[in-house]
């Protein structure tokens, strides 16, 4: 006898086909892109305006040359992150990553993807505390449907930094400056990941460490990006 197999959006919790993703077509439609977003960094540029980078590249001398966002860190994204990134919501993250896998194979030519993908790494210490580290578990689930390497040895936290959600941009940037050291050699085409990315301090702190060990080409793929609040 057939039955109908269903599964709840993890979302919305409409009910679903047991085969399509967990998250339903009307809730991922509802992601809130980033409108006009700057090639570079991902942040909204002014209506109309085309740049090549924004203000905010060049006050940071931001290493990224180029980054592909999920969407914008609304409350909707923001609550399945949280639920990611501290309840060990591995079906959240695993679901998000797919959506951005499947966002990168449309903004990429097959020949034009990086060689190598990085997980921000995040000290040894927190990882403990935590479990895990959730920028590994969305490069893994890149690095699978994308067919790109999964690099996390490259790259090392040396230092256990403060939270970067209590500092200013100031204090983020002296708060990671030398965080990480990286392993040559380094591939030529590299991506980082991050779950999300606000003021971007960490980005290019190691930006800066892989670009120093080599890296000709860096990349950012998040699930969300928005500018520091
Ligand atoms: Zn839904
Ligand atoms: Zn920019």
């Amino acid at each position: 006898m057939l039955s109908l197999q269903v599964s709840v959006c993890i979302i919305c919790k409409a009910a679903i086909d047991i085969h399509s993703p967990d998250i339903c077509v009307s809730c991922q439609n509802a992601l809130a892109t980033i409108p006009n977003p700057c090639p570079r960094c991902g942040l909204s540029l002014p209506q109309g305006v085309m740049a090549e980078k924004c203000g905010n590249c060049r006050t940071m001398n931001w290493r990224v040359e180029r980054c592909v966002a999920l969407c914008c860190y609304d409350r909707t994204v923001s609550l399945l992150v949280q639920k990611f990134k501290y309840a060990a919501g591995l079906t959240e993250g695993y679901h998000l990553s797919q959506l951005l896998a499947r966002k990168i194979t449309h903004a990429y030519h097959p020949t034009e993807l990086p060689q190598a993908i990085i997980p921000v790494p995040l000290h040894w210490r927190r990882s403990i505390e935590r479990g895990f580290n959730q920028s590994n578990e969305i490069a893994r689930v890149l690095s699978h449907r994308l067919n790109i390497t999964y690099a996390p040895r490259l790259a090392k936290r040396l230092r256990a930094t403060s939270p970067q959600a209590q500092l200013n941009i100031q204090a983020r940037r002296r708060n990671v400056k030398g965080a990480f050291v990286c392993r040559a050699p380094l591939p030529h085409k590299i991506a980082i990941v991050d779950d999300v990315v606000t003021t971007g301090s960490t980005i290019s702190a190691l930006a800066n460490c892989l670009a120093n060990g080599g890296a000709q080409h860096i990349h950012l793929w998040c699930l969300g990006r928005r500018d520091a609040v």
